[in-house]
């Protein structure tokens, strides 16, 4: 049982909902191995509360937080500074404590970058599918392009957002390999090519597991590689219709574990060692039910 006293410092997660998050696991456990007298929790922010979350964090000395579905871009006007590329994708998931107020951060785009980076996944010449044109899907495109993609064909489901955020992605990063497409066009893309194809849409997310955004096999004999950002379930309908076609497919655990430790090095100012990264990884399925090597 940790100690907690008037020294330890808390961090927490804000949100709604927050009941079934994993970052209480990724944060203390952190903690608990470092010896770090430092608590996290998560705090259910109603809507139209976000300022007042925000400001009362602030007065109660709050270190750290981390912010999720609906308030990663609400945020923003609230922050006394934000982080240049947190500013570009336009959202917001760690805010840093300083003198005059909360810095934002972004940590699912790097938490991404170090997950696909541990399973080996190289981004450096890539002809990406990225599909889903939301939250996620907008940072994904940021990455993929200053990793040094080729290309990022965006499938989404309406044309009209796809063509937005890629017009956006373009614009900010002065490129033109961000293309929109519609999602049923995939026959269009070009051929003669495997794909490393990065599933940022919500279907087939916990309860509607026998979902997937596409159901055609020739879709799947396309890629080389599925990346579901999707965790719950931790084998989704896109990566067995991915492993089915001969590739190789990951769900977004060790995304969300990145993210999370990237917060925790801009909490704490350090660098977390990759074998307490992996200790956090294995408490994270533990606490999911997930058996695999
Ligand atoms: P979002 O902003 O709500 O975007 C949802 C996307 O899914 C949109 O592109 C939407 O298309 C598409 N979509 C939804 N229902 C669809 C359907 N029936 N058919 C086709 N397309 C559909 O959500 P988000 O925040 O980007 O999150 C997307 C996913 O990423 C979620 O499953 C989330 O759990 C996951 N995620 C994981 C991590 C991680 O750490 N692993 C981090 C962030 C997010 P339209 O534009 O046509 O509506």
């Amino acid at each position: 049982m940790r100690q907690i006293d008037g020294y330890t410092k808390t961090c927490g997660l804000i949100g709604n909902p927050v009941e079934h998050t994993m970052s209480p696991v990724i944060h203390n456990t952190l903690a608990e191995k470092e010896g770090r007298n430092l608590v996290y929790v998560p705090f259910y922010v109603g809507r139209g509360h976000i300022k007042a979350a925000i400001e009362g964090a602030y007065a109660l000395n709050i270190y750290g937080l981390n912010v999720t579905v609906p308030y990663k871009s609400e945020v923003i006007e609230h922050l006394a500074e934000i982080d240049e590329m947190a500013e570009k994708i336009g959202a917001v998931n760690t805010l840093v404590r300083t003198q005059k107020g909360y810095k934002g951060y972004n940590t699912d785009m790097m938490g991404l970058y170090r997950a696909m980076c541990s399973e080996g996944i190289r981004l450096e010449g890539e002809d990406i599918i990225l599909l889903g044109a939301g939250g996620a899907a907008r940072a994904v495109a940021f990455m993929c392009v200053l990793r040094g993609v080729k290309k990022v064909y965006v499938l989404n489901r309406t044309l009209d957002k796809a063509k937005q955020m890629a017009s956006e992605v373009n614009r900010i990063l002065e490129t033109d390999c961000v293309k929109p497409m519609r999602i049923e066009d995939y026959g269009k893309l070009p051929g003669g090519k495997k794909y490393l194809a990065i599933q940022a849409t919500s279907v087939g997310l916990y309860p509607n597991i026998e979902d997937a955004v596409i159901e055609d096999r020739a879709f799947y004999e396309m890629l080389h590689t599925g990346f579901d950002l999707i965790y719950k379930p931790a084998k989704t309908k896109f990566m067995s219709l991915v492993k089915a076609a001969g590739g190789q497919a990951f769900h977004g655990l060790k995304m969300l574990l990145y993210q999370g430790i990237i917060a925790y090095e801009l909490w704490n100012a350090i660098s977390v060692k990759e074998e307490d990264a992996l200790i956090v990884y294995e408490k994270m399925k533990a606490a999911m039910g997930i058996e695999e090597s």
